[in-house]
């Protein structure tokens, strides 16, 4: 369903992806691992239309995201790809429910649908009872958790996520490695994941190592 090829790109003279190959089928979990500064998130960003390649192009569900630009690539981005950060930025002044919808307002959905859907990620991720906390309110793996429900409420084709249980502690980390298992495994959700988390790795169905701005394996 994602497809890269050829991607290359600097910062200056500096190469950082020096042509890289990479596809993602769906229902996978891939894993992208590798030391800090081989280009991991480079990679992410230029996967979910957040950055250019100099070179090289990435075709999600036949469409070669790398050609939209402007409103277009905003309104492709915001209903295709869901994103979720080592942090969460959830709006502090926004309820757990309105911060999950949020995604499905720029999408311009009705209010209703949007909820709806907000409220089946809560059940599905035990969080029911939490959607009118505001973030201050919860836990840091429960805004975590949060921060997944609006990276999925638009039904994206790919979640792209940056270490996502980098500030978590095991228990949490484990919590959300199990929900991004059960998405796989019940909707066929299909997931990139840059991450150290040697579990997260593990429960992958492919681990891609990255190295000096290559693929190593
Ligand atoms: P990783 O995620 O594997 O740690 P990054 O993709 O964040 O690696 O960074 C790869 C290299 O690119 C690093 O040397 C980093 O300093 C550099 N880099 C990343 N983003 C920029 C940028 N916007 N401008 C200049 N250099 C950057
Ligand atoms: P990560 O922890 O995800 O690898 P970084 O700390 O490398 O992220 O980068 C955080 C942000 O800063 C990114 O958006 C990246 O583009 C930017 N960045 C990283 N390195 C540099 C750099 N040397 N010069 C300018 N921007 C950079």
């Amino acid at each position: 369903m994602l497809k890269a090829t050829g991607i290359m790109k600097a910062y200056g003279n500096l190469p950082i992806l020096k042509g890289v190959d990479f596809e993602v089928e769906k229902g996978e979990i891939v894993s992208i691992i590798g030391a800090s500064g081989a280009g991991k998130s480079t990679l992410l960003h230029i996967l979910g239309t957040l950055d250019k390649p100099d070179q090289g192009e990435v075709e999600l569900n036949g469409v070669k995201i790398n050609k939209l630009s402007g409103e277009l690539l905003s309104v492709f981005r915001n209903q295709n790809i869901g994103f979720v950060f080592q942090f969460h930025h959830l709006l502090p002044e926004f309820t757990a429910l309105e911060n999950i919808c949020i995604p499905a307002f720029i999408a311009k959905k009705p209010k209703k649908q949007a909820e709806d859907r907000a409220k089946e990620l809560l059940g599905l991720l035990g969080l029911s009872d939490r959607a009118q906390h505001k973030p201050n309110q919860l836990s840091g793996g429960e805004q975590q958790r949060i921060a997944v429900a609006r990276a999925l409420v638009n039904n994206p084709a790919i979640i792209l996520a940056d270490e996502p249980s980098g500030n978590l502690d095991s228990a949490n980390a484990n919590s959300l490695h199990q929900f991004f298992i059960s998405l796989r495994d019940n909707f066929n959700q299909t997931f990139v994941i840059v991450t150290h988390n040697e579990d997260l790795a593990k429960i992958s169905n492919r681990v891609v190592t990255m190295k000096d701005g290559m693929i190593l394996s």
